[in-house]
């Protein structure tokens, strides 16, 4: 069960706490996303740490009660949990590159999360997060596929929508703009949907012609990809945008929202794909991410689409999944 009725507690488990699990534990503590966050790390001293310092501040925040542990019990009865556990990319390696630690550690917690909460929805951060979510939705069934999802290119669209309003000057929530396929390097920016304040971003002209010409669009779309490298190179992991973003989607599904984002799900026909997770459009609400929407796409992205996927299987059959 979701938290969509007033009397029920939400409760939001975060597996790993380093840092993109507190990140994620930090951002949901101060927009006041679920009543309760549990945290869970193996390593035990570590995650005593992290919630001492996130209850000193509980006094500043929204009320919640926040505990955790070294011990999976203390998930127990969650509506939620969000999955960051797992070896993080060392700069220079790709996400790709941390596969199978990751999907091991996915394969072997899934199950045992679902045995202590029954009715979670499961939502995957550790990279690379479509292979990982695949490995855990056929680690249980793919009838879980809905309650099972990954937080997939949301990140990345958030990252374009900032470089399209800084190159406009107009906020960020007036920019409409997709990032679909992998949470990754052949992941495929969808300019021929974008728009900004409504008006189509390719006929978006700033005074003195259209502003996102060819070398325009391919200089941010690279910037897009980059820039999770650029980070990691800087200070050791990306976990700030990371945090925000996934607080937004746990608080899609606890409210039942209804929501609209790239989520990383088991595709079932949309586009032709099939078999393996990526992000495309995706309802996403109080039962997980149950429906994906078919954009409309140019045939170069529509390409840049199947490229994806075929790289995603590619790595799926290499990991024997
Ligand atoms: P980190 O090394 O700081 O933290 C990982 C934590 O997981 C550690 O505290 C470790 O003790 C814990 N851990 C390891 N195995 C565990 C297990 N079996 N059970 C419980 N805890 C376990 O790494 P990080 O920077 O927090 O990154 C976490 C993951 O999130 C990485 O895979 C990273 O690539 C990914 N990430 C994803 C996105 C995205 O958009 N999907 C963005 C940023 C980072």
């Amino acid at each position: 069960m979701t938290a969509s009725s007033t009397s029920h507690k939400s409760t939001v488990s975060i597996i790993g706490a380093g840092s993109v699990g507190t990140a994620i534990a930090y951002a949901c503590l101060i927009r006041g996303s679920a009543d309760a966050l549990a945290l869970y790390d193996t390593n035990a001293a570590k995650v005593r740490a992290e919630v001492l310092d996130l209850n000193h501040g509980t006094q500043f925040a929204p009320a919640c009660r926040i505990d955790g542990s070294d011990e999976l019990a203390v998930t127990a009865g969650s509506d939620l949990v969000v999955v960051t556990a797992g070896a993080k990319q060392k700069p220079g390696q790709s996400r790709l590159d941390l596969a199978a630690a990751n999907v091991e550690i996915a394969q072997a917690l899934t199950p045992a999360l679902l045995d202590l909460s029954p009715d979670a929805v499961v939502l995957f951060v550790s990279n690379p997060v479509d292979v990982v979510t695949y490995a855990a939705i056929r680690a249980v069934g793919d009838d879980s596929a809905p309650r099972i999802f990954g937080s997939g290119t949301v990140l990345d669209s958030g990252r374009l929508r900032f470089l399209v309003a800084q190159r406009v000057g107009i906020a960020v929530e007036n920019v409409h703009a997709l990032v679909v396929g992998e949470h990754g390097d052949s992941e495929i920016t969808l300019w021929s949907s974008a728009t900004v304040g409504g008006v189509p971003a390719l006929a978006y002209d700033g005074g003195d012609g259209p502003v996102f010409d060819a070398d325009t669009r391919a200089d941010i779309a690279s910037d897009v990809v980059r820039s999770a490298y650029e980070i990691i190179a800087g200070k050791g992991a990306t976990n700030l945008a990371i945090g925000l973003s996934t607080a937004r989607i746990v608080e899609a599904v606890l409210r039942d929202q209804h929501r609209v984002l790239p989520v990383s799900t088991l595709q079932r026909g949309a586009h032709g794909i099939e078999g393996v997770c990526l992000s495309l459009p995706t309802l996403v609400d109080g039962r997980g991410a149950t429906r994906v929407l078919e954009v409309p796409m140019s045939d170069a992205e529509m390409a840049g689409l199947q490229a994806s996927a075929r790289a995603l299987r590619e790595a799926q059959d290499a990991l024997g999944l």
